[in-house]
């Protein structure tokens, strides 16, 4: 396994190794790689014949206030990780060799940057797409491979890879859970031990919605209203930034259940959200699948 951190050399291997006929599969990572990230990289083993993972903090997907500097880097463990799955090659680069002086252009995916976390994170999607489109130019895979667990992100680099013409198959990884639910996120590593036993509330609000609507509820208000009463019970829950029920092919937001079966006879709807547990923010969202053409 070869860790390249100098962007033109990783230049001259992906051109070589399309030129070998090589089906490339890449996995973006910001590092600290855990049960998820392996996943991802275990899917591209299996579906390519050459893996390649980038590890990247990327500077200007982060907020001002955010964690960019306190971020979890480990990149010891990280190369024994990917060198066991047999990843062929970690693209490594250096942030100030990304983004050189004077660097001026950007991506925006309009209207789906803007909601969810988006509209708590101002400028995050378009520092996701602009280095997101930067690598696969660097990397130029077949296959690209991201998780479910960032919903919006999957479904807006879906988006720019469609808009841009890009050549590339964008695979959606099912979420890697703890055994009691928990999405596994490099972020937990935030979380104190009563936070930790406490941070499974998230996925359990989601449960217990995706439940309500089995059981045939239809009136959304009412789930919303008794997963905020769930949330708000939690002492250790410090902030709800959102709870929202959207169509999970264009994340248009959901409010008349009934409406909508009447437009979709089936399908599925997104259900996600992000909390505070203390001071970690965590995002989680399941799917609830319908077809109400089966009566
Ligand atoms: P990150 O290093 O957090 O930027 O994540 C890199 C990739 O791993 C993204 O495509 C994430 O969606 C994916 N990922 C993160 N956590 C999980 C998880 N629990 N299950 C599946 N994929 C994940």
């Amino acid at each position: 396994m070869d860790v390249v951190e100098n962007i033109d050399e990783m230049f001259e291997i992906s051109r070589a190794l399309r030129d070998g006929n090589e089906a490339v599969g890449f996995v973006p990572t910001m590092g600290y790689l855990h049960k998820g990230h392996i996943s991802l990289l275990e899917r591209s083993k299996k579906e390519c014949t050459r893996t390649v993972m980038s590890i990247f903090v990327n500077p200007i997907q982060f907020g001002p206030s955010e964690d960019y500097e306190k971020y979890p880097r480990d990149f010891n463990s990280d190369y024994e990780i990917a060198k066991k799955i047999g990843v062929d090659y970690i693209f490594y680069p250096k942030a100030a060799k990304m983004y050189s002086k004077g660097f001026k252009t950007f991506v925006n995916v309009e209207k789906l940057e803007d909601i969810m976390c988006g509209a708590h994170r101002p400028g995050h999607f378009r520092g996701v797409c602009t280095v997101v489109l930067k690598l696969i130019n660097i990397v130029c895979p077949d296959r690209v491979y991201f998780g479910q667990k960032d919903y919006q992100q999957l479904l807006i680099i879906k988006r720019m890879v469609k808009d841009l013409n890009l050549k590339i198959s964008v695979i959606g990884c099912p979420t890697v859970r703890e055994e009691d639910g928990l999405a596994v996120s490099s972020r937990n590593k935030y979380l104190s031990e009563g936070e930790r036993k406490n941070a499974t509330v998230l996925f359990n609000c989601l449960m217990g919605a995706v439940e309500l609507l089995k059981r045939g509820e239809k009136n959304l208000k009412k789930i919303s209203r008794l997963t905020y009463e769930k949330f708000k019970k939690n002492k250790f829950v410090t902030r709800v930034e959102y709870f929202d029920f959207r169509d999970s092919e264009n994340l248009d937001g959901i409010t008349d259940l009934n409406a909508y079966f009447i437009k979709k006879s089936k399908g599925s709807i997104l259900i996600a959200s992000a909390v505070w547990v203390g001071k970690t923010r965590l995002i989680d969202n399941v799917l609830f699948s319908y077809n109400y053409d089966e009566g």
